[in-house]
């Protein structure tokens, strides 16, 4: 089953790379379109939106500097 919809938050600019579902390394463009507040890009072989977000720097303490799993 195809995730068709999926959106991921990315802090890569202008290009996210992302593990495909070929098992490959990808990068997709991000390009901000008309409308959207954000820079943005679809992969065309995953179908995933990968959406930028600006670092924000967080008045919480990291949990661990290390630890880029959190989506
Ligand atoms: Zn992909």
């Amino acid at each position: 089953m195809e995730n068709t919809s999926a959106v991921r938050i990315v802090w890569d600019y202008p290009v996210a790379g992302h593990l495909c579902i070929d098992g490959a390394v990808k990068y997709v463009k991000l390009s901000r379109q008309p409308g959207a507040a954000q820079p943005q890009g679809v992969c065309p072989q995953c179908q995933v939106t990968f959406q930028y977000r600006k670092p924000q720097r967080s008045r919480v303490r990291h949990y661990g500097e290390n630890g880029a799993t959190h989506f």
